[in-house]
């Protein structure tokens, strides 16, 4: 691990500013993603700015009877809110199939979201891959490189992985919020829809976030009802991340939304498809997947997906 310079913040405003006043800062909290990094020497910030002092450790309810998630709410309390249990249950579900429960006791929403990928050569130095070093290579997409891991729609010929969130896929299906402070003080608001980019020729940004801007809460709307369900298919029982996953509502009527996790650089979800969702599984996922560029290895999540969600739809 390299040398690098610590402080901690008061305030989001203040870590933000500081963030801006240091090339290669990186704010942490929970560390569950970046420590490991940095022992790889795949993150090297020379500046950390610590926000486990800025407050924002609290689940509010909003005017409109939604709820507002401060950035730093750990993944083990947000699953137990009984707001959200009762409300937004579908984000519960997802929130305790990540990872292991220590990891969720430091975990925080804002680190989940921004957590890195879970690529094979992006944490492999010795192997070229454009989201670490960019304009290198993508070892994932050489002859015979393992991608059973990797993404199948939203990618690039620059990148295939995908974002490793259990909880983004819930928070997506749930028309989620991102609300973020910049280093001159402004507010932003934005849909998690367009939170996380897809790679094109710039695999390096995971995320819109500007330089030094700080992700403060997510907001959820009122609650939508239906039956809310998370289906997450690994190769482990536990602890491992997901092949596919879907977070489904589905409303008495039929009618409802899907958000797939696994598939893609970020929670993959389209309109049209929640529309194919009276059809039955394989209406919707004609939809979702239309235009998927699978490997040989992975082209396996297309049929698995459509069987996890013909199974959630099976249960009512
Ligand atoms: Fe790197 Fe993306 Fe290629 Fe993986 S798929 S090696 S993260 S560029």
């Amino acid at each position: 691990m390299r040398a690098f310079s610590y402080e901690k913040a008061t305030s989001a405003e203040a870590a933000a500013r500081a963030a801006a006043a240091h090339d290669g800062a990186r704010f942490i909290a929970g560390g569950t993603n970046l420590l490991d990094l940095m022992k790889l020497e795949i993150e090297t910030p020379v500046h950390l700015i610590d926000v486990n002092g800025t407050g924002l450790d609290q689940i509010t309810e909003t005017a409109d009877g939604g709820l507002r998630i401060g950035a730093l709410v750990r993944n083990t309390a947000l699953a137990a809110d009984p707001r959200v249990r009762a409300g937004w249950p579908v984000l519960t579900r997802a929130l305790v199939a990540g990872a292991s429960g220590q990891l969720r006791n430091k975990a925080t929403t804002a680190g989940n979201l921004l957590q890195r990928t879970r690529c094979p050569y992006f944490y492999d130095t010795a192997q070229p891959c454009n989201k670490r070093s960019p304009g290198a290579g993508c070892a994932a997409q050489s002859a015979g490189a393992f991608s059973r891991q990797l993404g199948i729609i939203g990618i690039s010929d620059a990148c295939i992985a995908t974002h490793p969130s259990d909880m983004a896929v819930a928070m997506r299906v749930l028309d989620a919020v991102v609300e973020t402070v910049t280093p001159e003080g402004e507010t932003r608001a934005i849909p998690i829809a367009d939170f996380h980019r897809l790679p094109g020729d710039t695999p390096e940004q995971d995320s819109v976030l500007r330089p030094g801007e700080m992700i403060t809460a997510v907001t959820l709307p009122a609650p939508v009802g239906g039956a809310q369900a998370y289906h997450k298919v690994r190769d482990r029982a536990s602890y491992a991340f997901a092949l596919v996953s879907v977070a489904l509502i589905r409303q008495p009527d039929g009618t409802g939304r899907v958000a797939l996790g696994g598939v893609a650089p970020k929670p993959w979800r389209r309109a049209e498809a929640d529309a194919e969702l009276p059809n039955g599984a394989a209406a919707v996922m004609a939809r979702l997947l239309d235009g998927a560029r699978p490997t040989d290895e992975n082209a396996f999540k297309i049929t698995l997906a459509e069987r996890a969600l013909a199974a959630l739809l099976a249960e009512g």
